[in-house]
Parts: structure tokens; sequence; C-alpha cells
């Protein structure tokens, strides 16, 4: 057996009750556990501090001196512990609100300790709350001057002897027990000597004991590529494998229907991204290989039109093709715009959703099976059981990351035994790299150009006091004969008072555009299906020239008239929803603006997502930004995923490894894929091993 497999408990200085409890509180079930539990920061142990001169900004200190007094004060849970810590420049207080009991028997007053912790203010008094505490002239003291790792921690592991000093007294334990030979080399040699990375060995024993912030680079840039080129190398093998094993229909010609559409129905010029897009699909679905590939667009770039000239591909090959939207009122308008695209194509389409009911719903399910009906777009209804095919060839899901993994896994299972070609449209912008994380085994297109014409949105940001200003300005643009969306946030936990905003709004604009000079249309997700229909058909015949709403509006919706975007409370949505939103307007050839409604008081990330709006259009800038401020876990669609918990890497800030992680795996797959060589036997090993958390991720879509 391997050391690294030995049960935690066995450890020196762990044992039973302490091998549970970091089972419990850490996941931590053998030596490899421990290993892998990295330190989330280094403290610079290197020097001491004078209390003299410290002040509140002094940030995390160490110090030298004496405890002086200790005192318990409060009652139960309001119980906390104080103490007076002094050296020969002057006094600090200390204080701790857990462990009272078990710290109060440890610590020794009049003895002498070395300390460690951040300084803070309270009520202009400096004062280190948990202070680590350590006998200055006990064994361990050498460790009060070398970098010091700090582990991820929780109270019960800190009041119960497994504090952060007794975790790296625990790490010591461990290398003390290892020798290389138990951390075998994982990565072929030729790419360690390429990068310069230290073996796996020294990269583990250095982001656990760094002697100074050049080891730790070292460290940290081997086990951050390690971490994401293993990713990379599981997702690609897994994205060939289904490229083998599962044939897609081939797509030999480009036929009538494709052709008359382009000769004489498409009123526009394809942009050259449109078109380079086109190909690569093309390519696709003609090569015998089944596709599955995330089409990528900022709002308005024109992923529609794209998808519908794929599904007459499928159809001059005698295939039925199908498009599923996230919402009723999206999934109509696709259903209309591609009706108006086809007619006298002789095509048929059909809208299928919950709202389609009785007689006509059986009929549409009859002429689906029969292959009458060439075309059917509509909501999730699609994936329902009942709906059979005759011979579906390509399925499209737009504005992807609204469906669940399995409500788009099902799509694929409409055509046994082979599944249709897949295209999934998505125009949440997600950044590079978490692309090529997330959808590491899907084909990726990006449309990155809109079409010509367009002028840039205006964005600016405006509160309470600009309030008649900005009704000024709708009521000019309207005059212009423009039309005006007001867009409240609907948050479900509060879904009664948002409504009740909306409600007011919805009120207090009405006063300033009464009828019947003006008209208002009101959407929000309680309304009945029809209802809402009613409401937003208004809209987009132009009867209605403000447009009341909340989110429901987000995806999709095609109104080139509308030319003002005013959102309220904009400080409540996130930023990707922002830019859906913003890309309502700015449709038309006329210039378009989108005005940020705010209270006074903002929180830093409010302010800065709004300044990242006003500062730019740009959908993958956007993304970025979104990233940084929040982190790669709460991305849109990310969250269920767990493929994104890395132990190291942060995508936010690795992108450069990323890339080269990606682009190694793919030279490498390209040259060895069953990975046979002698030097990449390190690599199929460790797959082996490690690989296997990521199965069943292939059908993201
Ligand atoms: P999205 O990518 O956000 O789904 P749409 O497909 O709804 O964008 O397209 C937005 C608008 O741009 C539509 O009105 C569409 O007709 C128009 N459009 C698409 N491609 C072009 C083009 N190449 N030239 C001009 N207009 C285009
Ligand atoms: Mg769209």
């Amino acid at each position: 057996m391997n050391t690294l497999d030995t049960p935690i408990s066995y450890l020196k200085g762990v044992g039973p009750r302490r091998g549970e409890l970091l089972n419990k509180e850490l996941g931590i079930y053998t030596f490899d556990g421990l290993l892998q539990h990295y330190p989330y920061r280094y403290v610079d142990k290197t020097m001491f501090h004078r209390i003299g001169e410290l002040n509140e900004n002094s940030g995390e200190v160490q110090l030298k001196g004496v405890l002086r007094r200790l005192s318990s004060v409060g009652e139960g849970r309001k119980r906390r512990l104080l103490g007076v810590f002094r050296d020969e420049t002057g006094a600090i207080d200390l204080v701790w609100f857990t462990g009272v009991h078990w710290l109060e028997k440890a610590l020794e007053v009049g003895k002498e300790y070395v300390i460690f912790g951040r300084v803070n203010a309270f009520k202009g008094q400096l004062n280190i709350p948990h202070p680590e505490m350590e006998p200055a002239r006990e064994e361990g003291a050498q460790a009060e001057t070398t970098f010091a790792p700090v582990y991820p921690s929780t109270d019960k592991l800190n009041t119960q002897g497994l504090d952060a000093k007794a975790r790296r007294r625990l790490m010591k334990a461990l290398f003390e027990k290892l020798e290389p030979a138990d951390i075998p080399e994982n990565l072929p040699a030729y790419l360690v000597r390429k990068f310069h990375f230290p073996s796996r060995f020294d990269a583990l024993r250095l982001i656990h004991f760094p002697k100074d912030e050049k080891e730790l680079q070292a460290a940290r840039n081997r086990l951050k590529f390690e971490e994401l080129f293993f990713l990379q190398l599981r997702l690609l093998q897994i994205r060939r494998r289904r490229k083998d094993a599962i044939r897609g229909f081939v797509f030999e010609t480009i036929g009538e229907y494709f052709n008359r559409f382009y000769k004489e129905k498409l009123p526009f010029e394809l942009t050259e991204a449109q078109k380079r897009v086109l190909r690569e699909i093309r390519r696709d679905l003609g090569a015998g290989i089944q596709m599955n590939r995330l089409l990528q667009g900022d709002v308005g770039s024109g992923k529609t039109v794209v998808g519908l000239m794929c599904m007459l591909m499928a159809l001059d090959n005698g295939y039925q093709a199908c498009m599923m939207a996230p919402t009723e009122i999206l999934a109509q308008q696709h259903y209309n715009s591609i009706s108006q695209y086809v007619e006298g194509l002789d095509i048929r389409v059909a809208f299928l959703s919950g709202t389609v009911k009785g007689k006509k719903r059986k009929e549409i399910l009859e002429a689906l099976k029969e292959g009458d009906i060439h075309i059917l777009i509509g909501t999730h209804a699609l994936i329902e059981d009942s709906v059979q095919f005759k011979n579906l060839g390509l399925a499209i899901t737009d504005e992807q990351h609204r469906f669940g993994v399995e409500q788009r896994a099902k799509l694929w299972k409409k055509s046994l035994p082979n599944p249709p070609h897949v295209l999934v449209m998505t125009a949440t912008p997600i950044p590079r790299t978490l692309a090529m994380t997330l959808y590491g085994d899907l084909d990726v297109s990006v449309i990155d150009e809109l079409p010509p014409g367009r002028k840039e949105i205006q964005t600016v940001h405006r509160t309470e006091n600009h309030r008649l200003r900005v009704i000024g300005f709708m009521r000019e643009e309207i005059a212009k004969g423009r039309q005006v969306y007001v867009v409240y946030p609907l948050i479900e936990e509060s879904e009664k008072l948002d409504l009740l905003n909306l409600q007011e709004g919805y009120e207090a604009i009405r006063r300033e555009f009464p009828p019947p000079g003006y008209q208002i249309s009101i959407v929000h997700g309680k309304m009945k299906a029809a209802d809402k229909d009613f409401e937003m058909q208004r809209f987009v015949e132009g009867k209605t020239h403000i447009m009341v709403a909340t989110t429901v509006i987000e995806v999709g919706v095609n109104v080139p008239n509308a030319s003002v975007m005013v959102i309220e409370n904009t400080e409540r949505f996130g930023l990707s929803q922002l830019h859906q939103l913003r890309g309502r307007v700015g449709r038309g050839a006329e210039q378009s603006y989108c005005i940020l409604m705010s209270g006074f008081k903002l929180s830093t990330e409010g302010r800065q997502r709004i300044q990242t709006m006003v500062r730019t259009n740009n959908g993958f800038e956007i993304a970025e930004a979104d990233l940084k401020l929040r982190g790669p876990g709460n991305i849109e669609g990310t969250q269920q995923s767990g493929i994104l918990d890395f132990r190291i890497a942060d995508l936010s800030k690795d992108g450069r490894i990323l890339q080269t992680a990606r682009e190694l795996a793919m030279r490498i797959l390209d040259d060895d894929p069953r990975l046979e060589r002698p030097e990449h036997h390190p690599l199929k090993w460790f797959l082996e091993k490690h690989g296997k958390k990521l199965k069943g991720w292939s059908r993201i879509s």
C-alpha cells in the first residue's frame, strides 16, 4: 500500500478522536487528503513587530512579549476571554470569543509568548482578536521565523487542539514520513524540464513549507498547471471518445431549401462572423461525427438566423429540426420570425408549448410523428415524452444557460439510436477560461461581430434626483416615435414586495404618461401566459409606447423600434443580466440609450457593476469583469457543476496557464490518443487513478 493511502488517524499527533474530527470537518481521511489540503495563505514570520509602533493599519503582526492578564467576562454564548499582552514598548488587548474554556486552561499569565494575529481597532482602542499563541521558548519555536502556512479551518478544529499551529505540526509530521518515491511524478519528464517545474514531491513540500516567495511561486505554478492540465486532458479525452463512439447523421448536401432561402429570402448580407460560424457548423454536419457545439454571440449578433440556416441544412437532407427556447414569449417570437423567413418555401413550421392543448396539440404531435412538420419551435414542452419525431436531425437550444443539464440531455434521446446534432446558443458571454473548462468537451463557435449600422448604446447612471429629467427624456424619445422599456428586478425571496414595486412604478409612469395619448404594456412572471402574450404583442406591434416589466423580457425579445431601456434598482441586478437587458435596445438603426437608475447609497460591488456597464458594451469584457467581481462559482449556470471547485487554480487569474494547459493537452492527444508512449505513462496512470470524477460530464448539452 502506498504511504499516502494510510488512514489519517495513524499520523503522529492525530489518533482516533482528531482523526474523526478531520474526517468530519474537512473531509480528510488519509495522508493524501491532508497533503492535498493546501494552505490558503502564508504569513511572514521572519520578523517581530513592536507594540508601541502598531496602529489600526498594521494588519497581521507577530509579537514577542509576556501575557500580563487573563480574565473571562460575560455568560453563556456571550462569554469571552480578555488578555493583556506587553512587550518593552507597550501593551495591547487580546480577545477570544470561542474556545474560552479551553484557552483559559491552556494559557499562563506571566509567561513569555510569541503571538500572531491581525490588529483591530475597537472604539479607538487597538486589540488582536483570536491571536495564535506560542510559548516563546518551547519546541516548535523555530517555526516563528519562517513563511508559515495558514490552513482553512473551523471553530471546532481550533478549539479541539487542531488550530493553525497544530495543523502545521501535523504537516511536518507527514513530511517526516514521506519520501520522494511516495509521490511519483505525474507529468512527462519533457514537460517538467520545459517549464522548469519542481518535481511533484518538491512542489507539494514547497506549497506547505516554502522558504520564501520564490519557492512558493514555483510550487504554485506547477500545481496550478497540473490541476488545469489534467482536467483538460480528461475533457478532451471524453470529447474524442464521444466522437469515435457516436455516429452522427451526415448532412451531405446543401440543397434547395438552404439555397432558396439564401438567395430569395435572406433580407441582409450575413456578417463575416456569421459566415465563418456557418462554415464551422457545416463541416461538423458533413463529417459523420455528431455535432455538439456551443454557439456564443453577444445579444443582437444574429444567432437566430444562423440557427435557422442550420435547420434548413437538416431539412435539405430529409431530416426534421427543432428549436427550444426558455420562455413562451421568446419561443413565440422565434416561431413568428422563422415562419416569416421561410414563407413560400414549402416548409411546415409548428409551435408547441404548455399552452397548446387539446385537439391542436394532438394534431401537431401526429403530424410530427408522420414527418409532416419540418420544424418544431417551442418551450421545454418539446422534451416531453409525448413529443416524438419521425427523424430529428438537429436540435437547437436557445439561451441554453436557462435550462438544466437534464433538460438539455433529454433532447439527445429524441432520435434514438443516434442522437441528433446539437447546437446550443447563448448570449451570456462566458469568459474564455470558463468556456474552456465548463464546455471543455464541446466545440465552441463565436459570433464576435455585430451586424453593420448598429450604433453603440449610450449608457448612463442616474439617481432619484434625476427622475424628472429621465421622464422628460422618455417623452422626447416617444415623441420621435420610439418605444421605451422600464424594467424592475424580481427576486424570488421578495417576490411580493417586488411586484408591489412594479405596480407602484407602473402607476407612477401612468401618471406621467396618461392615456389616451400614451399606452403602456405591463408584463411580469405572475401573469397568465395569454395575458403576457397579449401585452407583449401590443408592444411588438407598436401599439404601446412603454413596456413596464420584470426580467421576463430579459431573454431574446426583439423590438427594433425600442430605443430606451430604463432599469430600476440597478444595483440589484447581476452584470450578465444587466447586459442582457441592455441588449433589448439598440436593435434598430436608431441611437439607443440605457439608463441605470439606482439609490444614492451603493455597495462597492454594486457601484463597480454599474461602472462596468457604463464603461463598455462588450459582452465578453463584461463577463470577464463579472468573473473578477464574483468569482467563477457564481457565474450563471456553473453553480451545480462542481467542475469549478479547484484546489489551487483560479480561473479569474490563471487564464494563461489554462490556455497553455489546454493547447498541450490537445497536442498530446492528437499525437498519442491513448497515451501509450512510454513518456506518457505517468499521465495515463494518474488519469486512471484520479480522472473518474469527471465522468458523465460530456452530456452537458
Ligand atoms: P441574437 O444573437 O441576440 O439572438 P437575433 O438573432 O435576435 O440576435 O438578431 C438580432 C437582429 O439582427 C434581428 O432583427 C435580425 O434580423 C438582425 N440581423 C441578424 N443578422 C443580421 C445581419 N447579418 N445583418 C443585419 N441584420 C441582422
Ligand atoms: Mg436570440
